[in-house]
């Protein structure tokens, strides 16, 4: 099982970051490692001072597949969850003021958590998603997929180019605006819809 994400793929954080909006989408990858199940507590590590959520929509894989054509990447996905792509930020702005990979500042213990997964039935137009995060119980960040720069079959063909899909692989595929720092003590609650999917303790 691999972990692919997608950065850059939302405007407004586009440009709450001061990033350069991408002619292709911007893929980076998470170690197994980093995965964290069932509303684990996530432990805020000593390699960093600046940790942000980003909330994102998460694709699960479930079939093997290169060189997809978008027409057909639909049927490489069979469910949708919930992840937090923890960040390092302090990190990933040295590596990128260096010109340097995000590895660590994306891949560390811990740095994934996953929520359920639903069914694509559950779904009315996977175009048009809402989901979002709350912080303390207040809502930070607010996304749809409507918003996406690049759509789940796009970046699962374009990945696929690239890297070979398989069966459990799990795409991340982009933060809307709204990401911030978390502090020990606070409490994350992601949601699609209406359905709380996830809540990660910040110990
Ligand atoms: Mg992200």
């Amino acid at each position: 099982m691999k972990i692919l994400a997608i950065g850059r793929n939302y405007v407004e954080h586009i440009k709450e970051l001061n990033n350069e909006r991408p002619d292709e989408p911007v893929i980076f990858t998470k170690p197994d490692t980093a995965m964290v199940r069932n509303n684990q507590p996530f432990y805020f590590p000593d390699f960093s001072t600046d940790i942000h959520y980003e909330v994102e929509l998460v694709l699960r894989l479930c079939k093997m597949g290169k060189n997809i054509h978008e027409k057909f990447a639909h049927t490489y996905y069979d469910a949708i969850g919930l992840g937090i792509d923890f960040t390092a930020r302090d990190l990933q702005t040295k590596a990128k003021n260096k010109g340097l990979p995000w590895a660590l500042a994306k891949g560390f213990d811990g740095s994934a958590p996953v929520s359920e997964f639903l069914p694509l039935s559950d779904f009315k137009d996977i175009n048009n998603i809402n989901f979002s995060l709350k912080v303390d119980g207040q809502v930070k960040q607010q996304g749809n997929s409507s918003l996406m720069l690049f759509s789940f079959n796009q970046i699962i063909s374009y990945i696929s180019k690239f890297i070979t899909l398989r069966s459990g692989d799990l795409i991340f595929t982009g933060t809307p605006k709204g990401v911030g720092q978390i502090k020990i003590g606070n409490i994350l609650e992601g949601y699609i819809e209406d359905k709380k999917l996830l809540n990660v303790e910040i110990r």
